[in-house]
């Protein structure tokens, strides 16, 4: 076996994959060490990717040259569009997956790389003297040299598993916890935090009677991946709405007694927007009855997961209490529902890159930084692992800014502000959200992806054909006028002011209840001028700029104004302590946090406005 890589991830879930995969083919060689290779990026919780941010999020990975979004298109069973009633700010992509293909499908598409190779074995201790980063040693006695180390272990690190008053150690339910990790990083100085999350029963779909349940049908179109060559196979099981009732709740109730959450057993925080149930039932208490989504689990399994009942009660609380839900009285528990408490790292002690301020050459990426969710882990883990490659190359290295992508809005977040519980990406984050846009991905991100060697000749000469067709189209858009003869049977059929004079398409276009894709199908004169635009994105893509031109305008020179403080550079060495004029708060985190910009500075809770003023006159000079 080869001792000697370039670059050693370690853990193969959804940050490790993605780590492993960029560096790889990037051009490092790369060894990407997991505790099972049958579980690579191994769903943990639901079998859905996507939703609010975080489809924009798998967006954003698809188009720098990631892969979570193609896996995901070749697994999905269930797609929907979420918030297409809002403005195109919001519109968030998710899929439900096969969860047992996802894995598959993970693999097979990391065996085609040629200098990643995968190793089963548990990294008990790294190699790092001198604050060096020069190996990582093996549970089975392997050592391996390496210039650069990912640490990607998700919720395994002295992981610990609760269901009522039984406890036991675990990285996810089944699996062993990875133990030694967390104890020497917190001696080489790492600050080290507990978290907690929880996941709800699965449960046999042949014990539900679908009839008393709502169901909840797949859009007929839509996915990740921008390469039309990623077809989506398995588009085709519907989703079930269900509701607990009082019944439930007094059932539920029972088992707060024994419930590890409410006796203090549990010491980690918890994900306060993913509450167990027990959790929305003691905090809710006056709401009798709480929105459930029985999710299937596979194509080729009766398996389900039932979204909004995450539980540690007791098991037989969890059953009886499923079986006072309408349409669960003979539910059949296939897993139970848990929580897990794991070690985290505050990732205020990383860099942009996610390199560690510490230890030079070591990065962190997913859930140990303190995040939730497949997607945030993703977005993580294929910046680290590119800049992993970047930096053993001696290359300039890649930090995504918040005007860029919500992958730039969250690794900003976490390294400027830190954590006090679970981190989730919400649109809320971001303050440029309509210029960072799930259909507008690969023209923020596929020019870098392709700067950096991650995206091919061939896709970007489609992402440029594709950009060219769109300027076609939106230039059409806003010189050609149309006829009251021509648009009025249109504007007529769906309720909108009929025009009486010849007018610009472009201002049609502005009325909120119109669209393009909806106007051309309808119109014949329209669809001759346009014929050549016949694919989806780029009407899309073209409709939105045309109708929010105004507000993209304005949040492009919001953009500029916020983007001055980012070129004021800091040393991050700088001695604060000497600084009279700052408030004592803003001298202990700046001296924590060492940012590398005023703009870094001015985002760090505990910095006044009056504090970055005293920073600016010293800096800004
Ligand atoms: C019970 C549970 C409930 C969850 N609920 C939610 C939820 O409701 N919503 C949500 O968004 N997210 C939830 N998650 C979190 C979601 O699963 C994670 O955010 C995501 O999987 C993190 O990805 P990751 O790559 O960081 O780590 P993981 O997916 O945890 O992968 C870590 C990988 O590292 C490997 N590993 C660990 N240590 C070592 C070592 N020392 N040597 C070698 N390999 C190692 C493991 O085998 C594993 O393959 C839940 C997770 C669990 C376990």
């Amino acid at each position: 076996m080869i001792n000697r890589y370039d670059i050693v991830v370690v853990g193969g879930g959804h940050a490790g994959c993605e780590a492993a995969a960029a560096a790889a083919n990037l051009g490092s060689q790369v060894l990407l060490i997991s505790m099972d290779l049958t579980k690579l990026a191994q769903m943990s919780c639901n079998p859905a990717i996507g939703g609010v941010g975080k489809g924009q999020i798998v967006r954003e990975i698809d188009a720098i040259g990631g892969y979570t979004g193609k896996v995901t298109d070749l697994t999905t069973i269930h797609f929907r569009m979420l918030n297409t009633s809002k403005g195109a700010a919001m519109w968030s992509p998710r899929a439900q997956c096969d969860r047992m293909m996802f894995s598959v499908e993970w693999r097979k598409q990391l065996e085609k790389i040629d200098n990643l190779f995968l190793l089963q074995d548990e990294v008990i201790k790294l190699d790092i003297s001198r604050n060096k980063v020069k190996g990582v040693f093996t549970k089975s006695g392997n050592y391996f040299e390496t210039q650069a180390i990912v640490l990607t272990n998700g919720t395994f690190l002295n992981g610990l598993i609760h269901i009522g008053k039984t406890s036991f150690e675990g990285g996810r339910i089944g699996e062993l916890p990875s133990k030694g990790l967390s104890d020497q990083l917190r001696e080489i100085g790492f600050e080290v935090g507990r978290m907690k999350t929880g996941t709800p029963a699965r449960i046999d779909g042949r014990s539900v009677d679908f009839s008393k349940l709502i169901e909840q049908k797949t859009d007929q179109k839509g996915k990740f991946s921008f390469n039309k060559e990623v077809k989506t196979l398995l588009n085709q099981k519907s989703c079930f709405i269900a509701h607990t009732n009082k019944y439930v709740h007094e059932e539920l109730k029972k088992g707060f007694s024994d419930s590890p959450l409410f006796s203090g057993t549990i010491k980690g925080v918890g994900p306060r927007y993913c509450p167990s149930i027990e959790d929305k039932v003691h905090t809710f208490w006056q709401k009798e009855s709480h929105q459930l989504f029985l999710e299937p689990d596979g194509d080729s399994t009766y398996e389900m997961y039932l979204n909004g009942f995450s539980s540690s009660l007791p098991i037989d609380i969890q059953t009886n209490a499923l079986k006072l839900i309408e349409g669960f009285e003979n539910v059949r528990i296939l897993r139970p529902g848990y929580a897990i408490e794991y070690d985290y790292f505050q990732p205020t002690q990383l860099t942009h890159t996610l390199e560690s301020k510490i230890v030079p050459y070591l990065y962190f990426a997913g859930q140990i930084n303190g995040t939730t969710g497949y997607e945030e882990a993703a977005g993580q883990g294929i910046i680290a692992g590119i800049n992993a490659h970047l930096k053993v190359h001696g290359k300039q290295e890649l930090v995504i800014k918040r005007d860029v992508g919500y992958i730039g809005v969250m690794i900003d977040d976490l390294v400027t502000k830190g954590v006090d519980e679970p981190y989730r990406v919400f649109t809320s984050r971001a303050e440029f959200r309509i210029l960072i846009r799930q259909d507008n991905a690969d023209e923020r991100f596929t020019p870098l992806g392709y700067s950096i060697g991650l995206v091919s000749e061939e896709e970007f000469s489609r992402f440029n054909h594709k950009y060219r067709k769109i300027v076609e189209l939106t230039t059409l858009l806003t010189t050609l006028s149309v006829e009251p003869n021509d648009i009025n049977p249109y504007l007529k059929s769906i309720n909108s002011s009929m025009i009486t004079q010849r007018k610009k398409l472009k201002d049609i276009l502005l009325r909120p209840e119109i669209s393009l894709k909806h106007m051309i199908v309808f119109n014949a004169s329209l669809e001759s001028k346009l014929i050549y635009i016949d694919e989806d994105e780029i009407i899309e893509n073209a409709e939105i700029k045309i109708k929010y031109q105004g507000y993209i305008e304005k949040e492009k020179i919001f953009a500029t104004k916020y983007d001055k403080f980012e070129h004021i550079t800091i040393n991050p060495e700088f001695d604060y302590s000497r600084f009279e004029s700052l408030s004592t708060e803003a001298r202990q985190k700046l001296s924590k946090i060492k940012p590398r910009t005023i703009g870094e500075a001015q985002r760090i809770p505990g910095v006044s406005p009056s504090d970055i003023n005293v920073l600016l006159v010293y800096f800004g000079r």
